[in-house]
């Protein structure tokens, strides 16, 4: 079965800067913009854990599994 890959959106200007995805993910898929705001840099090394999505205060990320890939 061919891996999953997923979109990582972070609607930037709802994002506070704080961090916590930056901070929480697993796999080290955001960068922080000179701002302080979450950067998805590397959406190809999601797995989709969820975890910013859950953590973020201001729901503005947002996580979608790719179809047909
Ligand atoms: S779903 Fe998990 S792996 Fe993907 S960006 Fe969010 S915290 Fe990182
Ligand atoms: S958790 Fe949300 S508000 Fe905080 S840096 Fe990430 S996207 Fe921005």
């Amino acid at each position: 079965m061919a891996k999953k890959s997923y979109d990582v959106q972070v609607v930037s200007k709802l994002c506070k800067a704080c961090g916590l995805c930056v901070h929480l993910c697993p796999k080290n898929v955001f960068d922080r913009a000179k701002d302080g705001r979450a950067v998805p840099a590397r959406p190809e090394d999601c797995i989709g854990c969820g975890t910013c999505e859950l953590h973020c205060p201001d729901f503005c990320v947002e996580t979608k599994e790719k179809e047909g890939e």
